[in-house]
């Protein structure tokens, strides 16, 4: 069996549709199915690999070394599943193949077209991933809206599916958005129902719609786009803003969506269970303490190029039953010490992963910061490269830095991975994907994973120089993480300090609500025993 669940947006881009997406996943699994999902990306990019994340928001990279839109990472921590890069198609992936094939002679003579041979390719490719994924229903989300250009053979090639399967086997979902009008304060449901229209110039009709809207949707609301979207008002689901996105399966499980979806695909009843994920998300939501990180970085108005850290802080603070406070330091403002001085309020100081020169100073002087007015610290990826460079300055290497920074320093500490200096092309090329890493036992890094080995996800091109290894281990860092030769350098931290940990690799990746990456919870803990002294500090003046 396989059922096909087709997500495709309206109105405006940017209304969740990837959580959406997922938490409708959510849903199907706490009905006892097990589920997968396909991400489409109408771009020509190959994939999102060589997107600057000031476009789309952070790169998210699979265990298979896949460099994939943002959704892909709520895919993984809702549905709590690892995916593979072959979850994500993009329009430049499916015309690269057809043009090859054409070049190789497959079309035997044929004129090539988008009807049918790219809507069929992408339809093989939909219906290989789902068969290969030992799912019962799959999730196929087209990124876009309709109407756009770039969807078009996608909505196309979803429209030729749902004929050639069953009726009860495809069900396609509409997002929409219902705005409220200041004026008149009342909800206005035209935007969705050109929407609709559009979707049925397609030759689509939705089964049910999801209204996204500041507040609930009003009856009135409801039995209007029924009535002119030619929807059963039970199918008409109001998505209206909630704080903690965790929430939303639950809130559309209450709608009625799980149900509806049940009775529309013809799925047994095979129960339901959904309190676990209720506890997970209660258990987020009930506390009541603070935590205060800086998250001191390039991309700080985007706060989406970030957006698997943010929840992997938010998943290691709700168990840690407190919340979680982020305040975005821009890098290029931290030049002096009064600028540097505003770090000091923080529980916690984390400088996550990036490229180039710019704002690579600031970060570097917070990271001394932290060391030196022992604050917890985590760095990740391009943070636990500048770490080295911090502790090598702090050591007597003046002016050390990484080639990526400046390629004429005296100390070169971080330099390009060997088999990276012949790499020209830059889409896939850097060193990606889950990676062994071995552990010291009695580090840190082994306290907080507890285990020897492990396996953790990689996006970068640079590594620690293995010839300064010796002298900055003499001066005192250590390196508790090491690639399985030994030769790369993945982890650090600084004994005698309160908590200064930094990786390579990006723990964030692997990050869920109610299991949080082991690094963020052991981070998170610091930050909270920070946060209480604080507080005691100030009880005791
Ligand atoms: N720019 C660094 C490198 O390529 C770090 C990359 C990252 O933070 N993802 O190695």
């Amino acid at each position: 069996m396989m059922k096909y669940v087709i997500m495709i947006g309206g109105v405006i881009s940017g209304l969740g549709k990837g959580i959406t997406t997922a938490s409708i996943g959510r849903i199907l699994q706490s009905r006892g199915y097990r589920v997968t999902a396909i991400k489409i990306d109408p771009y020509l990019n190959c994939d999102a690999g060589t997107i600057n994340p000031f476009e789309h928001g952070e790169i998210f990279v699979t265990d298979d070394g896949g460099e994939i839109d943002l959704d892909m990472g709520h895919y993984e921590r809702f549905l709590d599943v690892n995916l593979t890069k072959k979850h994500n198609i993009t329009t430049g992936q499916i015309y690269g193949e057809v043009i090859r094939r054409e070049r190789k002679g497959d079309y035997l003579g044929q004129t090539v077209q988008i009807i049918p041979h790219v809507t069929d390719l992408i339809k093989s490719r939909v219906r290989q991933v789902a068969s290969e994924s030992n799912a019962e229903i799959c999730l196929v989300e087209v990124g876009g809206t309709v109407g756009d250009i770039e969807s078009m053979p996608f909505i196309e090639a979803m429209r030729q599916l749902s004929l050639e399967e069953k009726r009860e086997d495809v069900a396609f979902v509409h997002l929409t958005l219902v705005p409220i009008l200041d004026v008149v304060g009342e909800q206005k449901t035209k935007p969705t129902q050109h929407s609709v229209k559009q979707l049925l110039a397609a030759g689509i009709s939705p089964d049910i719609l999801i209204c996204r809207s500041r507040i609930p949707l009003s009856e009135n609301a409801k039995r209007k786009i029924s009535l002119f979207c030619n929807v059963p008002e039970r199918a008409v689901i109001s998505a209206h803003d909630i704080e903690n996105v965790y929430r939303l399966p639950l809130l559309l499980d209450e709608e009625g969506l799980g149900d509806l979806l049940i009775e529309r695909l013809c799925l047994e009843d095979r129960g339901k269970n959904i309190s676990r994920w209720k506890s997970i998300v209660e258990q987020m939501d009930q506390a009541t303490k603070i935590i205060r990180i800086a998250m001191v970085g390039k991309y700080i108005r985007f706060p989406d190029t970030y957006l698997s850290i943010n929840e992997a802080l938010k998943h290691a603070a709700g168990v840690n039953d407190c919340k979680v406070e982020i305040d975005w330091i821009d890098a290029e403002g931290l030049r002096m010490d009064e600028d540097l001085d505003r770090l000091r309020g923080y529980d916690g100081i984390l400088v996550p992963g990036g490229f180039g020169q710019r704002g690579s100073e600031g970060k570097i002087a917070a990271i001394k910061y932290a060391r030196e007015q022992s604050i917890p610290f985590l760095g990740l990826c391009f943070g636990f490269q500048l770490a080295v460079v911090e502790f090598a300055r702090s050591a007597g290497l003046k002016s050390a830095n990484s080639t990526e920074i400046d390629p004429r320093t005296p100390y070169p500490v971080i330099d390009l991975l060997p088999e990276q200096k012949k790499v020209s092309e830059m889409g896939g090329t850097m060193r990606l994907g889950a990676q062994e890493v071995r552990i010291a036992k009695g580090s840190l890094a082994f306290r907080i994973y507890g285990k020897e080995r492990i396996s953790e996800r990689h996006r970068h091109r640079y590594e620690v120089n293995p010839r300064y290894i010796e002298r900055l281990t003499k001066k005192g860092l250590r390196f508790s993480g090491k690639s399985v030769d030994g030769r790369r350098m993945e982890i650090l931290e600084l004994p005698g300090h309160k908590f200064f940990l930094a990786t390579q690799f990006h723990p964030e990746f692997k990050s869920r609500p109610g299991k949080p990456a082991p690094v963020f919870d052991a981070f998170v803990k610091a930050a909270l025993e920070r946060a209480k002294l604080a507080v005691k500090g100030k009880t005791a003046g």
